[in-house]
């Protein structure tokens, strides 16, 4: 039963139209995930004017990473600061950014948190009474990014993770599939003119804050539509956490000193960062204790008011972080707080698939981040502005389209969920587990070998080989199979890529090859799921003349 108004947009019908066993919507745009990305692109391609549903594996404006935490930005007024900025990390990225890419996130992300000031966002006030708006809490944000999708007539799918896309006989992409988890895991399909994929980034399931849910699964929906990544090498985000803890917000360490099992305190090498320093040793495999015994006295009491979170578990150990050391250990971030992701082929974030967009972490950020992380402010203001991006694009897509998707799509989701031998219950565990091993271990990761990774990739090729034969789960192993399959793919594209990065840049270090090739100052596009192919970017970097000589200087 199909909704009369379906051409003002999706089906009106409140459980949408049900086809076999299926529900299905009809929208417009389709958006794939709620973060902060997702939220932006449904808000983009609604006030564009078309028709929009957003489905999330969770619950929309408390699922996530920035759901759990809460994101500082690159947020800027124009002139002199903005283009000294530009300039800074041009200088630390490793060559890899593009600076008309920087200047529109900027200008974007200026106009978007502005506009969450004229909402009501209530940012801290300065001793003069002026807000400060470079820091979002997450709940607080995401919260009202969720009233404003939900009032800008958006539908919002909660609990219904993506599994698949769907495509004409064009191959353009034309909605996607999943599971209704709160539903009796029965599937559901929306038909759209275009989608965006907004899932996050990959932490292989480490246990980090607010990750558990970005299992890159838009990225492997997205390949198997023929979409290329790019920057999968800088995926090496570790975060610090007490040892029997997950909490990786790093705000307060910047007031830890580190020091060894003995109690001696780490020794630094100029110019290297305390945390870094830490980092380094515990990827050796040794003991690393923290204290946080250069916050000032003033100050400690509304650090504990400001991220209680923090304190919480510690002080439930009994340890009073300000005196007593306590032990700490590294936790993946993965592609969340590195920069890899989908490659963007334009200004509008359409992916190397027509009818995909991209947006967030599930798209690369290399173009403002380059090499190096993006976790402190750049990621966050990437997602609200490729978020918006996409959004508008996937809407500018999508409205020739109406009323003209084909009436017979195809799925295109292959490894778990179609798999083309006998299926072997339990797989899902162990696929996981096969891609943890080789990329999780600070040991591997943080630091890279040849040797190693060649290893990696042989073993991840015949996991994947394996997968592809025999994972496979229906209702809730379903989510876990399609999962198991993502991270596995994830790990080897990461593997892929940071084997043909034979140098170390940024992020990306490599004990056999230890400094920078020039040969390599290009972006590294990674693609392909039964055979991995690396490529450089036709597209090289674009970085303004001031930095082009700090470079070479
Ligand atoms: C502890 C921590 C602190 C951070 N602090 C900062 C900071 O201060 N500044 C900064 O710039 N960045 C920071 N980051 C990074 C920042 O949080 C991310 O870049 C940002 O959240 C990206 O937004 P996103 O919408 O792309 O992804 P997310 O916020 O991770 O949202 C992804 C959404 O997609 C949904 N999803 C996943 N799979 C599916 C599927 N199959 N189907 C449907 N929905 C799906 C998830 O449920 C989730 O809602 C931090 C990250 C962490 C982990």
């Amino acid at each position: 039963m199909n909704s009369p108004d379906r051409h003002l947009g999706c089906d009106r019908h409140e459980d949408g139209a049900r086809v076999n066993d299926a529900v299905r919507y009809e929208a417009d745009v389709l958006v794939l995930g709620g973060g902060p990305a997702g939220t932006w692109a449904a808000l983009a391609a609604a006030a564009a004017g078309v028709s929009v549903v957003l489905a999330d594996k969770g619950f929309c404006g408390s699922s996530g990473a920035t759901a759990s935490g809460g994101n500082n930005l690159w947020y800027l007024p124009d002139g002199p600061v903005r283009e000294r900025s530009i300039r800074a990390r041009q200088a630390q990225a490793g060559g890899l950014t593009d600076v008309t890419w920087m200047r529109r996130v900027l200008e974007t992300t200026w106009e978007k948190v502005n506009l969450l000031a004229e909402w009501g966002y209530p940012f801290p006030l300065d001793r003069d009474a002026t807000q400060l708006r470079a820091s979002l809490q997450g709940p607080e944000y995401m919260r009202r990014m969720r009233r404003r999708v939900h009032r800008s007539g958006v539908r919002i799918l909660d609990h219904h993770p993506a599994v698949e896309l769907l495509v004409d006989g064009d191959g353009v992409v034309s909605g996607a599939a999943g599971i209704a988890r709160q539903q009796g895991q029965r599937r559901w399909e929306v038909r759209a003119g275009a989608v965006v994929v907004a899932t996050g980034g990959c932490a292989l399931l480490s246990g980090g804050f607010g990750t558990n849910v970005d299992t890159g699964d838009g990225l492997l929906m997205a390949a198997e539509v023929g979409a290329e990544l790019s920057g999968m090498e800088f995926s090496t985000a570790y975060a610090l956490s007490p040892e029997w803890g997950v909490h990786t917000k790093g705000l307060m360490m910047q007031f830890a000193t580190y020091y060894d099992e003995s109690g001696t305190p780490l020794r630094l090498a100029d110019g290297v960062p305390p945390r870094f320093a830490a980092a380094q040793l515990l990827a050796e495999g040794r003991r690393v204790l923290a204290r946080l015994d250069k916050a000032p006295p003033h100050l400690r009491e509304s650090m504990r008011n400001s991220q209680p979170n923090f304190f919480l578990p510690l002080e439930k150990a009994g340890v009073n972080v300000f005196s007593d050391m306590y032990p700490i250990r590294m936790v993946y971030e993965g592609t969340v707080r590195g920069t890899g992701g989908l490659r963007v082929v334009d200004h509008a974030c359409a992916t190397t698939a027509p009818g995909l967009f991209a947006a967030g972490d599930a798209a690369t950020r290399e173009l403002i981040t380059g090499a190096i992380s993006g976790g402190g402010s750049h990621n966050g203001a990437w997602a609200i502005s490729s978020g918006t991006y996409a959004g508008r694009g996937a809407a500018r897509f999508a409205l020739p389209r109406r009323g003209a998707v084909a009436a017979s799509l195809a799925p295109r989701g292959r490894v778990g969920i179609r798999p083309s031998g006998a299926v072997r219950p339990g797989l899902a565990p162990e696929v996981i587990d096969v891609a943890q091993q080789h990329v999780l271990p600070p040991q591997r990761t943080f630091v890279r070998t040849g040797e190693q990774l060649q290893a990696s990739a042989a073993a991840l090729q015949d996991a994947w080989q394996d997968a592809g034969r025999h994972l496979h789960g229906s209702g809730r192993d379903l989510l876990r199979s399609r999962q198991a399959a993502a991270l596995l793919a994830c790990a080897r594209w990461i593997t892929a890529a940071a084997l043909a990065r034979t140098e170390t840049r940024g992020m990306h270090r490599r004990s056999d090859r230890p400094t920078a090739d020039p040969s390599l100052a290009h972006r590294l596009l990674v693609g392909g799921l039964a055979e991995i192919r690396t490529r450089p970017d036709p597209v090289g970097p674009l970085l303004s003349d001031d930095s082009t000589e700090e470079l070479a200087s």
